[in-house]
């Protein structure tokens, strides 16, 4: 597929035919034998950036011409929902080149997923390989871990709405696998991002995960364990602190489980959400 084109194409049609082929691609990301085939998850990333400059520039044209019309028009129609600023909002972000190392080293930008209307919210840290890979966030082991955590509370993935403070994956050096936490700087550099998803989303509550998250979000820098549990408040909506899942996977003790758990039922509890005894009882040693 080649993936230049002419700049005589005509940007509508254009954008059409680039969403089309990324809903072709987008079952195909999702079969577990082609989880790893590098070569059609880079050529979705591609298409998503490519679609990200193009609508840009597509924006900007439209803006010059409404600047430079002589005949008078009624102001463009009536504001866009925040669905529609926040597609646009998530084109900006793909087009984004604030952080030069992490640009040189993204596949994808990590914008996020889920429901424009949740009522939840989860906030990780930034994306790792694999997320980086698939343009979407906790789709790796501790992303698994997170979807059955949200399932367990009673929601499906796609009610929620998961998003990263840092969209781009941190940069390693090369032939250095594994992923590093973002820089205090580079999660400042990106947070007007989740500011404003958060904003055009404006969920009920949200979920920071893990001590990162935390850092990102409050500029606190204390041990989760002092920070979950409780009440925190973020641009006026309460925010839950608990251990990121990755803590989980590496820690796998029922103590520990069951604190995240909790920390989960405080969630469910302040949607008003029915709990069964069944899941207060998840995680509790039997006696
Ligand atoms: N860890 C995170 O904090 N975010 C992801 O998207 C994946 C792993």
């Amino acid at each position: 597929m080649n993936l230049s084109y002419s700049v005589s194409t005509p940007m509508s049609l254009l954008t059409q035919g680039i969403e089309l082929v990324i809903q072709e691609l987008q079952p195909l990301r999702r079969r577990t034998d082609l989880r790893f085939d590098r070569t059609i998850l880079e050529r979705i990333g591609q298409l998503r950036s490519l679609l990200a400059v193009e609508s840009a520039r597509t924006e900007e044209q439209a803006v010059v011409a409404e600047s430079t019309s002589l005949v008078t028009r009624p102001a463009r129609a009536v504001k866009s929902s925040h669905h529609e600023k926040l597609r646009q909002l998530e084109q900006t972000a793909l087009a984004c080149r604030k952080c030069p190392h992490l640009v040189a080293f993204r596949h994808q930008v990590v914008f996020g997923v889920g429901n424009p209307d949740a009522e939840l919210m989860f906030v990780g840290e930034a994306p790792g390989a694999d997320e980086d890979l698939r343009g979407e966030p906790f789709v790796g082991r501790a992303g698994e871990l997170l979807t059955r955590i949200i399932q367990t509370m009673g929601f499906s993935r796609a009610e929620v709405y998961i998003a990263n403070v840092l969209k781009c994956r941190p940069d390693v050096p090369p032939g250095k696998s594994g992923n590093r936490p973002p820089t205090a700087e580079e999660m400042a550099t990106c947070l007007p991002y989740l500011r404003e998803q958060i904003a055009l989303i404006r969920p009920k509550l949200m979920v920071a995960l893990g001590g990162v998250a935390m850092r990102g979000l409050f500029g606190v820098d204390q041990p989760m364990k002092s920070l979950r549990g409780r009440w925190h408040q973020f641009a006026g909506i309460p925010v839950m602190p608990t251990f990121h899942p990755s803590y989980l996977l590496r820690n796998q003790s029922l103590t520990e489980k069951r604190k995240v758990w909790e920390d989960m039922l405080l969630v469910l509890d302040r949607l008003e959400r029915p709990i069964t005894e069944r899941q207060r009882n998840f995680f509790l040693a039997k006696g």
